[in-house]
């Protein structure tokens, strides 16, 4: 499988070279040549094939030659070796729990993915892989877990301050070793414009091997699309369901849709969204505005520009009228967001998060009008990552995992960091 960039300015390449570049050198996104097909019979034997089986079938055309079958193997074994349970919440609606993993996010399946391959080409390069990323919550926790310790990668992550929960910072601050979270006086926008001009800086490419960890990067973004296939085969009704994705860099939601022009039966999609619905609004209007990223209580959604979206035009070919035929976008409030939890704790006894909430209030929206549909919402985090919201609203409080309990008494380490290209291109130059 070739990649080539979304802007047309750079050379194709293989996932080996797209993965530990990233980004392409003219700032694109890479993107699969051709799209492959499930097969027939892989279809027919979804419903019994192991999880980390299927994984492997699923990446294999993707990652092409660039994997030994063996390794590529234990990667995806290692990657997929925790539950991705649909668990009912209504008659009509089911969750898919995606936070069983070891930092409680969906973000663990792409990351993990994603470090081991890393781990494995860096394994033939003499010079040391720096993994560059910004976070808006989850991905860095993920990141610094899937890559802790991995030899001859480190990691830089930017996350903005004041903005992530508790659980999040301490999850990409207390690990150490080769993780170096930088704290930035920003929201994710800033973080994430800093990161992609350091990938444009040829001072600072000369200087590292960079590459980048957020959905950008193909290894990170095309294993998320495993989730959709682990939900059909536990979906319990001959018609496939109505799948909502609270979004915020539409990695996930693009991956659903790789999923389904691959050949997985998907109703119809809905791009849930808080107030940072740019994309949301394009999918009602066919126009695009970025803007700048407001905070809300579903933190790892606040994005204004979301990096995914080119993506998501380049599976439709721009074509706005096919694309809206297939999914619908809804905005949710943090008002409503609140409603949501307390009410679906207090009458169906199901926790939800922010995240997920947002979701489940759109999927509810859509399925008034089709009363006949089920469907499926992407509950990406744990509850506890955010008790801060979820615990007056159900009044209780939720119990921390062991492992994070033990994580939440380590020290946070982490360098500020302005919002300003010279700070963090100094900071580059300087490792
Ligand atoms: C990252 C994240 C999202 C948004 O996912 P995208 O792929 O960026 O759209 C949603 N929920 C949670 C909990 C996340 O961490």
């Amino acid at each position: 499988m070739q990649y080539y960039s979304l802007r047309h300015q750079a050379p194709s390449v293989d996932f080996r070279a797209a993965t530990i570049a990233g980004q392409a050198p003219d700032g694109g996104l890479y993107f699969p040549e051709s799209i492959p097909r499930f097969s027939a019979e892989l279809l027919a034997s979804l419903k019994t094939l192991p999880q980390a089986e299927l994984a492997l079938r699923v990446m294999q055309p993707y990652v092409g030659d660039t994997i030994p079958q063996a390794e590529l193997a234990r990667i995806c074994a290692e990657t997929v070796d925790f539950p991705f349970p649909v668990v009912p919440v209504t008659d009509q609606i089911a969750a898919l729990e995606l936070f069983h993993g070891p930092t409680l996010a969906f973000k663990d399946v792409g990351a993990r993915f994603m470090s081991r391959c890393l781990g494995y080409f860096s394994r033939q390069q003499t010079r040391k892989v720096t993994v560059l990323v910004a976070t808006s919550g989850d991905t860095g926790g993920a990141v610094a877990n899937g890559f802790l310790g991995v030899e001859g990668v480190d990691v830089v992550i930017l996350y903005p301050s004041g903005k992530v929960s508790p659980v999040q910072e301490r999850q990409l601050t207390a690990l150490g070793q080769n993780i170096t979270a930088l704290e930035v006086q920003g929201d994710f926008d800033d973080c994430q414009q800093l990161v992609k001009q350091a990938f444009t800086d040829a001072a600072v490419t000369s200087h590292l091997t960079l590459t980048s960890a957020n959905s950008i990067n193909v290894a990170r973004w095309l294993p998320q699309q495993l989730y959709y296939l682990y939900a059909w085969q536990q979906w319990p009704h001959p018609e496939p369901p109505v799948v909502a994705v609270p979004s915020g860099n539409f990695g996930n939601l693009c991956a659903g849709l790789l999923a389904h022009a691959s050949g997985l039966p998907v109703r119809h999609f809905i791009a849930a969204c808080n107030a940072n619905d740019a994309v949301a609004s394009y999918l009602r209007s066919g126009s695009f505005a970025a803007r700048p990223a407001v905070a809300t209580l579903s933190n790892a959604m606040d994005v204004g520009n979301p990096s995914n979206f080119t993506r998501m035009l380049e599976l439709f070919a721009h074509d706005h009228a096919t694309i809206s035929g297939l999914i619908s976008g809804a905005t949710v409030s943090d008002e409503t967001t609140r409603a949501t939890i307390q009410r679906v704790y207090q009458r169906h006894g199901y926790l939800l998060d922010p995240h997920g909430a947002v979701a489940l209030h759109a999927l509810e929206e859509y399925l008034q009008q089709q009363p006949q549909q089920h469907g499926l919402f992407l509950e990406t985090a744990h509850p506890v990552k955010f008790p801060e919201v979820v615990e007056p609203l159900v009044g209780r409080t939720i119990e921390l995992p062991e492992a994070v309990h033990a994580l939440m008494r380590q020290p946070k380490r982490s360098t500020p960091l302005a919002p300003r290209y010279e700070e963090l291109r100094e900071h580059l130059l300087s490792r």
